[in-house]
This record gives C-alpha cells, structure tokens and sequence, in this order.
C-alpha cells in the first residue's frame, strides 16, 4: 500500500510497472488552458467548445472562434493535445439565438451533433475557426452525441470539405462515447476515427435511463455501475483490435477509486477538472497495472454499482 505523492505534478503518469497514461484536463475557457501545465496536465482532453456559445444574444462568429480556439492552443504549446469538442448544446443546455422546438425529451431529442449536423452554417463556421487555429497548436476535433455512424460520416464530410476550401491540414479527429449504441457498435466506428473519449456523465444516464441531473436518481446513477463498466469495456476492446486510443472524459476521469479501474480496462487518457490532475497523477504512480486489470476483470462480474466500489476500497493499492 503506497501513499499518494502529489508534490512531483511534472512528472509523467507512470505505474510502478510501467504503464503510462496521459492526464489531461476537462475545460471550459481560455483561463483554464493557462492553469493546466502548472498542474501538471499533459494537454487539454476535452475543451467543453459550449462556453463560447452560452450566455448571449447572437452566436460567436468565425473570427471570434478563431482567435479563442487559437489563444487556448498557445496556452498549451505546439506540442500538448486540444482536443475540442464541437458544440454541445441542446438537452439540459439551450441557446437563445437557437431557436430548438418544444421537446417531450429533450436529452432524447436534439441535441450535439445532432443539431450541428441540422444547422450546417453555424457548424461550418466552428469546424472554419479549428482548422484555422490548428496552426497555432496540437488541435484534435471531437464531436459529441455520436449514435449512429451516419453522423459521423456526415460530420467527417462537412469537415473534409472545409478543411479542403481552407487548404488546412487535417487534424486528428475523434468521437465521444456516450450514448450506449456508440460503444456497442464501437467497431464499426473504430477504423474511421483517430480516438474515443468515453463521457460516462452521459454514456451511465443513458445506459441506465436514469437523468443525469434527477434529485433522486442521479445518486443512482453511477458511473461504477457494472452495464457502464461493460460498454466501457466494449470500447476498449474494438479500439485495441483498430491500433486506437481510448480516453475517459467523464467525471469518474477524476474519482480516485475509479482511476485504477479504469487503468485496468486499458484506458488511455483520463481527461479531468485542473485541480484534480495531480491527484490522479499521484494515483497512477501508485498502481500496479496486473492488480489494475484484476481489478477491472472482477469489476466486470459484479451485478451493482455498490458491490464494484466496495470491492474496490477493500482492494485498493494505495491510501489517499
Ligand atoms: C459526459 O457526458 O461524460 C461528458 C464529459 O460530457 P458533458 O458532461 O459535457 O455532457
Ligand atoms: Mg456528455
């Protein structure tokens, strides 16, 4: 049982057998992007692109998106990976100047890419704005809500045709896994991206049909939940057997009971909030990655969320 080292935050996400897995940060300004080195990020996991467009009365133009995607790009350096998410609005998040119908359901209705792909100007726009900015830096593409790999070839076919206008270079371009279809079909979308980045926040709301914001079932909703853990798992297993990398961006990224877990699935990247990265550094540090896996396979048998998190503590390789 080792103790967490938080002191050393520039030092790489190594396990003790030598593991290595990129701490990124979750963000949602330009702020943000100058705190992540000094924390000890590795780059940027998931640029929530919503802050931009929430908040006013007309959307951000090109130019404006231009100028805030490359200031964040600087922040980071030529080398560190932006991964920015193209706009997520719609369910539990509405725009003024985007006038979306009345929904039954909207965390069911239009949503993500979903309204990207039904309003192509303003998605053009964004998609203008990153390749241009990815002069400046590391810029990967992500697009969220993805259910059906039509989208994807859609959203893939609008960027081609920028990028082609613009003579920009291609970026790395990858596809949040959140919506259970996404990680069961993980094969299939696999070859025609760079990378998955699992937002658990959403993939266990939908998994579980529990609202990810309900007084009483978002206690329920927990990410550790054995049907999560398997679509993780899902994941990981379809993006090993294409030669790509799996990501966690979602807030169990960031819980440090679930960072081994996750570890032992194969994962990646975990993209979480700046004040948490040194934690979770320190935690990797700490790991075993056969124990990891161990862990991970009992996980995978277990039949509640609450059984994977006792299971959990009483295994734990390392105290807080
Ligand atoms: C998620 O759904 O897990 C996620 C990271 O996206 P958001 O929380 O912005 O919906
Ligand atoms: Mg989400």
């Amino acid at each position: 049982i080792r103790t967490l080292n938080r002191t050393n935050v520039d030092q790489p996400a190594i396990t003790q057998d030598k593991v290595k897995v990129e701490v990124v940060a979750n963000i949602g300004s330009v702020k943000d992007a100058m705190k992540v080195a000094e924390n000890g990020g590795e780059g940027v996991g998931l640029l929530r692109s919503e802050f931009l467009f929430l908040n006013r009365t007309t959307a951000p133009s090109e130019e404006d998106q231009f100028k805030t995607y490359r200031a964040a790009a600087e922040a980071l350096g030529k080398d560190q990976p932006l991964i920015v998410r193209t706009l997520d609005v719609g369910g539990d998040k509405p725009l003024s100047y985007l006038p979306l119908p009345e929904e039954e359901n909207p965390f069911l209705g239009e949503r993500g890419v979903r309204i990207s792909l039904d309003k192509p100007a303003m998605f053009r726009q964004q998609l203008r704005a990153l390749l241009r900015a990815a002069e400046y830096g590391n810029i990967h593409i992500m697009f969220p809500m993805i259910a059906d790999i039509r989208e994807l070839r859609l959203a893939k076919q609008v960027l081609a045709e920028e990028q082609e206008k613009l003579g920009a270079r291609k970026v790395p371009v990858g596809i949040m896994i959140e919506v259970p279809s996404a990680a069961v079909m993980a094969d299939v979308f696999a070859p025609e991206v760079d990378f998955f980045s699992v937002g658990t926040n959403d993939l266990t709301q939908y998994a579980l049909a529990m609202d990810r914001g309900h007084p009483k079932l978002a206690v329920l909703a927990d990410a550790l939940h054995p049907s999560v853990l398997r679509l993780i798992k899902m994941t990981v297993d379809a993006a090993e057997r294409h030669g790509k990398w799996v990501g966690v961006c979602g807030g169990i990224a960031g819980d440090l009971l679930a960072v081994p877990l996750l570890v032992g699935l194969g994962i990646k990247e975990l993209s979480t909030s700046v004040p948490s990265i040194p934690d979770v550094k320190a935690c990797i540090r700490a790991l075993n990655s056969q124990k990891c896996k161990e862990q991970a396979e009992q996980s995978l048998q277990f039949s509640t969320a609450a059984e994977v998190r006792d299971y959990l503590e009483t295994t734990n390789q390392y105290v807080v």
